[in-house]
């Protein structure tokens, strides 16, 4: 009963997730320039619950005469935009920002502008006074102007401005730590891997620190001090057994030095690239149940079915999270036997029929993600992870494994939609199966 109220919870964050798709939609321009890197230094003002920053945006055009770019921004006020010194015109309407190029750019011409900014998010970025905390949730552009866009990814080097003795986390790999004049600490973190930006985040506050080595992988969790580092090492004693079965079934290695688990204020329930935010009551529960790990598993799950092979566009969102509900019935199975696979399956499967009953079915590949309801969300995280179990059931152990490898190899750190998918099962098991992704994924009953 526990575990179905985890998943539930994990469903309602969805919330977040609808405003950023309205956003999203919103865009559009993204065809016209692919941004390859972003530069940021940002410093979230606790106090005021406000960020202030300044953003490097490299891009290349796509296009011969591309004259103007559109980035999201969400509500944040821009206070100058430049090209090498000078200054360009701008726009901010309905939380996009316009931005006019200094001169008409050449299809694959590279060019940087630099973004000055500050503001308050409405979303996205959580802040925690008292405890001196402060993480990201889910909408970069709330917190960095950039491209809300799952199919535009970029490596990102982030220099954190936060109050002196606090922990930190970003993205990849920790630069360095350095003490400001001014007595603040810049810490700079580089994502090396481009991946999309809404996996972009970082995450400060008074935290407790346990590290631990596995393979090549270094594990950090951070949690409040009412955790003691025990506790931290039995809330997450389990990580370095999914690396390991998530390496095993998807045939590539995690790809990051460390993988980071904080334990935040409030109802975190987020990934990022190379660290997840979860929340305080997730730790407590695992310390009194050693099954209440469905969080921690389908999260750690996204490090390769969703940061590393991404939905093309959120129309195929079922291929981050069906797959990522369907992986943590997997691992269940293999840390808990098969009975307790069977019982998310059941779990999964009785949302969806509740979904489908009331009349509310749709196609596992939405005809537009703009408004997304419950049932909607229902309909991707447990009609997708019942649909990839019954491909499991269709295909037979073998044939599926190989399936799920060969398209994450294939697609890893890549963008794929639902026919990239079925084509891998289908070359896997030598089975055409149109029939199935007909029924199951391209229509509804
Ligand atoms: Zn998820």
């Amino acid at each position: 009963m526990r575990r179905k109220l985890n998943h539930y919870t994990s469903i309602s964050r969805s919330f977040l997730m609808f405003i950023l798709i309205l956003v999203l939609s919103a865009a559009g321009q993204a065809s016209t320039f692919d941004v390859s890197k972003y530069v940021a230094k940002i410093e979230p003002d606790l106090i005021n619950k406000s960020v202030k920053g300044d953003v490097l945006v490299r891009f290349s055009s796509l296009k011969n005469g591309l004259t103007e770019i559109t980035l999201n921004a969400g509500v944040l006020s821009i206070d100058a935009i430049k090209e090498n010194a000078v200054n360009l015109k701008f726009q901010c309407k309905d939380k996009l920002l316009k931005i006019q190029l200094g001169r008409p750019l050449k299809q694959n011409e590279i060019c940087n502008i630099s973004i000055i900014y500050h503001g308050v998010p409405e979303y996205g970025m959580e802040f925690f006074s008292a405890q001196n905390q402060v993480y990201t949730e889910f909408s970069t552009s709330q917190w960095m102007p950039c491209v809300d866009d799952p199919n535009d990814r970029a490596v990102f080097l982030l220099n954190l401005i936060s109050p002196d003795g606090l922990k930190t986390i970003g993205n990849g790999r920790l630069v360095s730590q350095s003490k400001l004049a001014d007595g603040k600490v810049s810490t700079i973190w580089e994502q090396k891997n481009p991946v999309p930006t809404y996996l972009f985040g970082f995450a400060f506050g008074d935290f407790r620190e346990s590290v631990v080595k596995h393979g090549r992988t270094t594990f950090r969790y951070l949690a409040d001090k009412s955790f003691s580092e025990n506790d931290l090492k039995n809330i997450f004693r389990d990580t370095g057994d999914m690396l390991d079965f998530y390496e095993s079934k998807a045939g590539v290695k995690y790809p990051d030095e460390t993988y980071g688990q904080i334990l935040a204020m409030g109802g975190a329930k987020q990934e990022m690239s190379s660290f997840t935010a979860l929340n305080d009551e997730y730790g407590r529960s695992v310390l009194k149940n050693e099954k209440e790990i469905w969080l921690g598993v389908h999260e750690f799950a996204h490090q390769w079915w969703g940061n590393m092979v991404t939905n093309r566009s959120w129309t195929d969102f079922w291929l981050n999270e069906g797959i990522a509900n369907f992986m943590t019935a997997a691992y269940f199975e293999h840390r808990f036997g098969h009975d307790e696979y069977l019982l998310q399956i059941d779990n999964y499967k009785k949302s969806y029929e509740e979904v489908r009953d009331a009349g509310h079915d749709k196609s596992l590949v939405f005809p537009e993600w703009n408004k997304p309801t419950r049932d909607d969300r229902r309909l991707v995280y447990d009609k997708g992870a019942y649909v990839v179990h019954l491909l499991r059931e269709e295909l037979g152990e073998e044939a599926f494994w190989k399936g799920i490898k060969k398209y994450t190899q294939k697609y890893r750190g890549k963008s794929v939609d639902s026919k990239d998918f079925q084509k891998e099962m289908e070359s896997a098991s030598g089975k055409k199966l149109n029939d199935f992704f007909d029924k199951w994924v391209y229509s509804h009953s």
